[in-house]
């Protein structure tokens, strides 16, 4: 009995984890698609990050500003989140005004005080992918998330068909 209950519990993970994977894909092939026509590629950096890995980092450098605390759970670690930045036509990263996870308060949206054009090409990713249905965080200019991203379950890393750790 409690086989079968364990069994069924696994079961049921999985389904949502097939269910939110397809939800974050339909959403990044919608970004993909806006970009496309105005001559704009997307790079993915970091997607998937189980819950071993956000410990990782965690202890590395536990700054809440820039890292969710893994025992809140991290929407990476559910599997909906995504880091990336636009590339031009000759696959050259547009200038979003820092480095990708440079967690210095200039990564934060709203900033006037890094270059014009970087601010440009942030607004223009967010409303790439806020167009394709995520949600932007005030604090990096490269994350991206499904809304209610706490509906998912945390995924860690012995749940993947191949860890990753
Ligand atoms: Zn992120």
């Amino acid at each position: 009995m409690r086989h079968s209950q364990e069994r069924s519990r696994q079961v049921q993970k999985q389904i949502e984890a097939v269910r939110k994977a397809r939800e974050a894909s339909e959403k990044l092939r919608a970004a993909v698609a806006l970009a496309r026509p105005l001559g704009l590629r997307l790079r993915i950096f970091d997607a998937l990050r189980p819950v071993e890995a956000q410990w990782a980092l965690w202890n590395a450098k536990p700054d809440p500003e820039f890292l969710a605390d893994p025992r809140r759970g991290s929407p990476h670690s559910r599997g909906v989140a995504v880091d990336l930045t636009l590339l031009d036509g000759g696959g050259r990263e547009l200038d979003m005004g820092t480095a990708f996870d440079a967690f210095t308060p200039l990564s934060h949206h709203g900033r006037t005080d890094v270059p014009a054009a970087a601010q440009r090409n942030r607004l223009l990713l967010m409303g790439l992918m806020t167009s394709a249905g995520w949600d932007f965080y005030r604090n990096e200019w490269w994350h991206y998330q499904l809304f209610d991203a706490r509906r998912y379950p945390l995924i860690s890393d012995a749940d993947l068909a191949r860890p990753m750790m």
